[in-house]
């Protein structure tokens, strides 16, 4: 299960419409589709989809579906289903993503989370899954407020 912001897809080009106020969270998503992709996070989800099924864990909402999907194909990562947050789900990344989680491991063996999020990492590994720590960004103080304190991502 693979992350998408800051472990495959690069984000510091958008972090500015979080660091103002309000926080423009319309243009932080529209944004989205020109995110560079991280190589180090390509190039594990191409060696992992040779052993296993990939799919995609992210806080983006429901509402960046289409442009998600269509940046996963142009990067040419593997196929894989995509679980995103509700469009109102207000929830810390922590939650909702190791909800998702639990859920899928009554049915799947997880293999990995992969994912740049400390603090999901830690839950994640603390319910038992085996984690792999993205730790190819810089980590951006103000995306990480929004991930866990407001919600949005
Ligand atoms: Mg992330």
């Amino acid at each position: 299960m693979f992350d998408l912001d800051n472990t495959l897809a690069d984000t510091a080009h958008r972090q500015r419409f979080l660091e103002r106020k309000p926080r423009d969270w319309d243009a932080f998503f529209a944004a989205a589709p020109q995110d560079p992709p991280i190589a180090e996070g390509i190039a594990l989800a191409r060696r992992s989809a040779e052993e296993c099924e990939v799919v995609y864990l992210t806080g983006r909402p429901e509402r960046c579906r289409r442009d998600t999907l269509d940046w996963l194909a142009a990067q040419g990562l593997p196929e894989g289903r995509v679980y995103m947050r509700r469009d109102n789900d207000r929830r810390p990344a922590r939650r909702t993503k190791l909800e998702t989680l639990r859920v899928l491991a009554r049915t799947r063996d997880i293999r990995v989370l992969v994912d740049d999020d400390e603090l999901v990492c830690e839950d994640a590994e603390r319910a038992g899954f085996t984690v792999v720590r993205a730790r190819w960004t810089a980590q951006s103080a103000a995306l990480k407020v929004a991930q866990e304190r407001e919600g949005r991502t």
